[in-house]
């Protein structure tokens, strides 16, 4: 089966290396250039956009921030998964926020901004620590502003007034002072089987994650149902095929959901090590019709974002269960580059050899690493 991914990051490479022993021919679409790329490689192929569109039998994304128009052909030609709806809810927080209200699913508090006056009085409402979301193209943090006083918003009104408020509202959320950060993944297909994986526990620094561990430590049999809830309610509403993730804030014993990406995860990338069918397979699995894969998973695993470094020896192989990827970008400030991927017998061990990698890597570049390692140990 041929799969077209629009998107050609490290998603896409991944879903090709998932795809390849399933006999699976995983092609990438550049959405800027509108050129069909290898995944891995990233040279561009002789092929039209059209004539892959034909070719595949199946199309899906690895980002939600694809060109609408894209996403319209794609739809059209009925073997987009998962649906168009799907993405345009995960693409738009706007919307996100309708399906939660519709589901009464919890969420933070918050007001959807399209005209400047609504900032008026806001701190009284949500109080003085929010978190102001553009409803599009956000990612690692991206169009977000935060206030912490009252005393924060003039300049923040100064720089809305600048944006098309009618056209990009801004989602207003009250800063959550959650306990953690938690994510769930799960996969559907289209005979409604549903798999999910353990909450994963994630630590962000400036809106960007940097660690996950897998099972998240101290998971109760409680909050995995209450996250599975969320995921089957959603998954079933949306009619889903595919992987989808639901990032979640716990507080006070109870999930609030963050945002969802209707695609695989960066908080899902232990899975690759850390579980017997990963998450990459499983979303291909689900979008080209076949049973999903167990989902059974070790004692603890972890991923590591490495972001925006590239001069590091590769000796921290040397540690047992430890694990490499990268994804071969030219490297930028904040950018992500690869992920190392820890399993290990308990989570006291996954802590010694978070200290083990320190002794190899650069820790400005891992700076919560360390924290983690203290936090579980
Ligand atoms: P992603 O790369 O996950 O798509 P994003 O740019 O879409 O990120 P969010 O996930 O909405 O943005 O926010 C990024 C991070 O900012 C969250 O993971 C969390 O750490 C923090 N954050 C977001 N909303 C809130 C909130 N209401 N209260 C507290 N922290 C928040
Ligand atoms: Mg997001
Ligand atoms: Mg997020």
């Amino acid at each position: 089966m041929n799969v077209l991914v629009y998107g050609a990051g490290q998603l896409a490479q991944m879903m090709y290396l998932a795809g390849a022993p399933l006999n699976l021919n995983v092609l990438a679409v550049d959405v800027a250039n509108k050129t069909v790329v290898h995944p891995v490689e990233k040279t561009v192929l002789p092929q039209s956009l059209e004539q892959a569109i034909n070719d595949a039998d199946v199309l899906t994304v690895e980002f939600e921030h694809v060109p609408e128009e894209l996403l319209l052909v794609a739809e059209e030609s009925g073997k987009l998964s998962p649906n168009l709806q799907s993405i345009l809810v995960g693409a738009d927080r706007v919307r996100e926020k309708h399906l939660l209200e519709s589901l009464n699913i919890a969420n933070c508090e918050h007001e959807i901004i399209t005209d400047i006056a609504q900032l008026d009085g806001i701190c009284e409402r949500l109080g003085e620590k929010i978190i102001f979301k553009s409803s599009r193209d956000g990612y690692d943090g991206y169009g977000q502003w935060r206030s912490s006083t009252a005393a924060d918003l003039p300049e923040l009104k100064n720089i809305f007034t600048k944006l098309d408020l009618h056209k990009v509202p801004i989602v207003a959320e009250k800063m959550c002072p959650f306990t953690r950060e938690l994510s769930l993944l799960g996969a559907r297909n289209e005979s409604g089987e549903i798999v999910v994986y353990p909450l994963a526990q994630n630590t962000h620094h400036e809106g960007q994650l940097h660690t996950s561990i897998a099972p998240a430590p101290l998971l109760s049999e409680a909050l995995q149902a209450q996250a599975l809830d969320i995921f089957t309610r959603l998954a079933e509403k949306l009619e889903y095929v595919g992987v989808l993730a639901v990032e979640l804030f716990e507080h006070d014993g109870v999930l609030l959901v963050n945002e969802l990406a209707p695609r695989v995860h960066n908080s899902g990338h232990w899975s690759m090590h850390g579980a017997d069918t990963c998450q990459f397979e499983n979303h291909l699995r689900a979008v080209c019709a076949l049973p999903l894969g167990s989902t059974e998973h070790g004692p603890a695993a972890a991923m590591i974002n490495i972001i925006g470094c590239n001069t590091f020896s590769k000796n921290f192989l040397s540690i047992s269960g430890v694990h490499f990827h990268w994804y071969g970008k030219t490297v930028r400030e904040k950018r992500k580059m690869g992920h190392i991927n820890v399993t290990a017998n308990s989570y006291a061990d996954l802590a010694d050899k978070f200290g083990n990698l320190s002794e190899y890597l650069p820790m400005e570049f891992f700076p919560k690493l360390l924290a983690d390692a203290d936090r579980i140990k």
